[in-house]
């Protein structure tokens, strides 16, 4: 069945608030196996509504409504609807006593517009609103529908999840179900190639998103029930993750920090940052994580050469020798953090993040990012180049995250394939 979702409110035409709702009802409607092919905002505005819903109704079965059901005489999505469907409104005396009930508890009183929240289709429907005082509306002509859901998204989703859902479950004639794979190590336009089959496929879909260093893959299977449709993206799933095997990072949805914490703490082991040019970034994105306080013994953020050589022991020697962009200022100031915090693993990140300070031979946008590990210490010389300061800054984290990963899982090796990782040991 095809919908679409019309956004009433002045208020999204002039970007004073995001359309959030259109994006929470896109997500759930397709979930559900509808099939959406146009999204309106429109003002308060009665005549321009009424010409929307017209359109809509011609050419869409089910359409879905977010705002102007408050009690105001800008919110006129119900009668212009109501009228568009050529159904008449009615007062509900268990709404209104509903109403009545809200503002007692409030102890405010009910001013005369709010009796208009307690009015609903003759011929129609409602679904009850236990977030305030609005009630959704269903509203019928022949095979279109069209429901009206309130604009707080504090009111609509609970309102959706509770009553609107299950009514279009009995509409939809299929199930959708999504499984979703982070990458990180392969590009998006090399998996572009990789996965061009399963991309042009028509059940399951594959779809790749870009993120700022990552790449997430949806899958997405359509059936009848959502036991098969769920077997169905689980296969997919399956099949795709050992084809790309540890570039995988996680199955469930878990972002790469939470990954890594869980991977440590699973280990049993304890983490410590020296932290350059990123900041402390890496540091909020660790205790981001609900029990990263197992894991996490600090993150030292050492911007200044005197710090770097104070605190993390960072010799003189190969700052004069190296600068503190390099790979060896990299490694002691990870072997330092592991150090002062007796913690099995260490990060070290030094570098540019522009977009002034570049040196002969170290542009802006390279970064040494080092771990220490049990196995030994790693480097990785990583060049963002036309990046912004804090692109450069959000890759770094994001890369050191992932030789973490790496390190814990045990698939870090000296010149290991696609990253150069140095053996800081070897190299002395
Ligand atoms: P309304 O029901 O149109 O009076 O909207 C009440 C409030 O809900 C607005 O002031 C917004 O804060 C919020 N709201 C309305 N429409 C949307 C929307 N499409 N997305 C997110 N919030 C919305
Ligand atoms: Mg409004």
């Amino acid at each position: 069945m095809n919908a679409e979702i019309i956004a009433v409110g002045t208020e999204l035409l002039l970007g004073d608030i995001l359309n959030t709702n259109a994006q929470y009802l896109a997500g759930q409607l397709a979930a559900l196996g509808f099939t959406v092919h146009y999204q309106t905002v429109v003002g308060d505005n009665a005549g321009r509504l009424a010409e929307v819903l017209r359109a809509a109704k011609t050419r869409t079965q089910l359409l879905v409504l977010c705002g102007g059901l408050g009690p105001t005489e800008d919110d006129l999505t119900k009668q212009t609807a109501a009228q568009v469907f050529g159904d008449v409104l009615i007062e509900d005396a268990q709404e209104l006593a509903r109403i009545e009930a809200h503002f007692a508890a409030l102890g405010r009183p009910m001013t005369p517009n709010n009796r208009r929240q307690a009015l609903i289709p003759a011929h129609g429907g409602k679904f009850t609103n236990d977030n305030g005082t609005a009630p959704g509306i269903l509203l019928r002509d022949g095979e279109k529908q069209a429901i009206l859901l309130p604009g707080p998204p504090s009111e609509l989703v609970p309102m959706f999840e509770k009553r609107v859902l299950p009514y279009l479950r009995t509409l939809s004639d299929c199930v959708l179900v999504s499984r979703w794979l982070h990458v990180i190590g392969i590009p998006e336009s090399q998996l572009d190639m990789q996965l061009a089959d399963r991309l042009n496929a028509a059940n399951p879909t594959t779809a790749l998103y870009a993120k700022t260093g990552e790449v997430h893959i949806r899958v997405t299977a359509r059936a009848e029930t959502e036991a098969d449709a769920a077997a169905m993206a689980d296969d997919a799933a399956k099949a795709l993750q050992d084809e790309l095997g540890d570039a995988v990072y996680s199955a469930d949805g878990s972002d790469l920090e939470t990954t890594v914490v869980h991977l440590l703490k699973a280990a049993g082991a304890h983490l410590a940052l020296a932290e350059s040019c990123t900041g402390g970034l890496l540091a909020q994105r660790i205790t981001s994580v609900s029990g990263a306080s197992d894991v996490f013994e600090c993150g030292i953020v050492s911007y200044s050469e005197k710090i770097k050589q104070r605190l993390l022991g960072v010799k003189a020697e190969t700052l004069a020798q190296h600068t503190v962009y390099s790979a060896p200022v990299a490694a002691q100031m990870a072997r330092g953090a592991a150090t002062l915090a007796g913690a099995e693993y260490g990060v070290g990140i030094t570098g540019i993040a522009g977009p002034t300070g570049g040196l002969p031979g170290i542009p802006v946008g390279t970064v040494f990012i080092a771990v220490h590990s049990p196995q030994g210490t790693f480097v990785r010389r990583a060049v963002w180049t036309n990046r912004s300061r804090q692109d450069v800054r959000i890759r770094a984290a994001t890369a050191a995250l992932d030789m973490l990963r790496r390190a814990v899982l045990g698939l870090l090796q000296p010149d290991a394939v696609p990253f150069c990782f140095e053996n800081e040991e070897a190299r002395a």
